[in-house]
């Protein structure tokens, strides 16, 4: 195998989306005399969640969006989220509110989403909001992630109309909603999960094969149709005891360890670069994506709640 894919760089192209977000934002703050403003609840202390959530903040400052966290604690019940969100619903200076999951197991977590005014729903999870997307409309709050990966797709050039298209993973706010967004642009689409025979059998008919499992590198080599365009949704965080051998090999994983205590990989191969046509690393691919486009969301709902 000689093929060496190319890279689509997230990092890159979320930044170029930043750019765009930054200059909405001051117009929005120009005409409107306050800046948009995102509410950020983190419920209890997941230390990934609060990694997220601090990424997510440092973002909103990048962009000019004003972020209001809110951290109730890990003991905190479903009643007490419900006012929250009742509270940052009524909030004039509020224009998005992400509830960053996962919630403690007390708390009845589609109860809280479903609170979210839609109008507010930057995340995209309001069954409001889902319907719309099912439909097509336009001017839809779509889910983060899903949208950060279209709009890679987009950033190199891949036409999803008439490709066939297999993502693994059916959950609501990665698998489903990207299969519908790709469906919308015309590809064949089949979803994939645990139960579904023969996996590499049928990732290996993917022209765009979107890989968003939360399982490491479970995505081979020879599961990839050469030339495919692959993109690695998949973010796993590893600690030494956990990583396989394969992990640790790689060159810099284990200074990762010695820094952060843990490293991330992807559910792609790492030799997948070697079939594919064009891929997405992890990390370094949708996560920055799916940042920006949570900022991007941020003001697209601050415009709208004002027309
Ligand atoms: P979920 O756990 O909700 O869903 C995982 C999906 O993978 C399920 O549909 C499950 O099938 C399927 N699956 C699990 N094991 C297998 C298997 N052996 N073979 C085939 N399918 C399998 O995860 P999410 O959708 O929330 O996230 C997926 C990944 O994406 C995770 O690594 C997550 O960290 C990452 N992620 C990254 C983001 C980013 O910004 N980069 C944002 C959000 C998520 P079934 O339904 O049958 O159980």
């Amino acid at each position: 195998m000689t093929q060496k894919a190319t890279i689509i760089d997230g990092r890159a192209i979320s930044k170029e989306v930043l750019d765009e977000v930054r200059k909405e934002a001051a117009g929005f703050t120009a005409q409107h005399g306050r800046p948009p403003g995102l509410a950020v609840v983190l419920a209890g202390e997941d230390p990934a969640s609060g990694v997220y959530v601090r990424m997510k903040t440092r973002a909103c400052g990048d962009c000019g969006i004003e972020s209001f966290s809110h951290s109730p604690p890990g003991d905190t019940t479903t009643d007490e989220l419900l006012g929250l969100i009742d509270k940052l619903n009524d909030d004039e200076n509020i224009d998005g509110i992400l509830v960053q999951l996962p919630l403690p197991d007390q708390i009845d977590t589609r109860q809280v989403l479903d609170r979210v005014l839609p109008a507010k729903d930057v995340d995209g999870f309001h069954p409001v909001n889902v319907g719309r997307l099912v439909r097509g409309d336009d001017n839809v709050l779509l889910p983060c992630t899903p949208v950060g990966v279209m709009k890679l797709l987009d950033s190199a050039g891949v036409d999803p109309h008439g490709k066939r298209a297999v993502v693994i993973g059916r959950s609501d706010i990665v698998g489903k909603p990207i299969a519908m967004l790709l469906l919308h642009r015309h590809a064949t689409v089949t979803i994939c999960h645990s139960r579904t025979p023969d996996l590499p059998g049928v990732a290996r008919e993917a022209d765009i094969l979107i890989a968003a499992v939360g399982r490491p590198l479970m995505v081979r080599r020879d599961w990839i149709k050469e030339g495919a365009v692959v993109i690695d949704v998949g973010t796993n965080q590893l600690t030494e005891e956990n990583a396989p051998e394969e992990i640790l090999s790689i060159p810099g994983k284990r200074a990762d360890f010695e820094k952060k205590g843990y490293t991330l990989v992807g559910d792609v191969a790492l030799d997948a670069d070697q079939v594919a046509g064009m891929l997405t690393l992890s990390p370094g691919g949708v996560g920055p994506m799916t940042i920006a486009s949570l900022m991007s969301n941020t003001v697209k709902a601050a415009v709208w709640r004002k027309e």
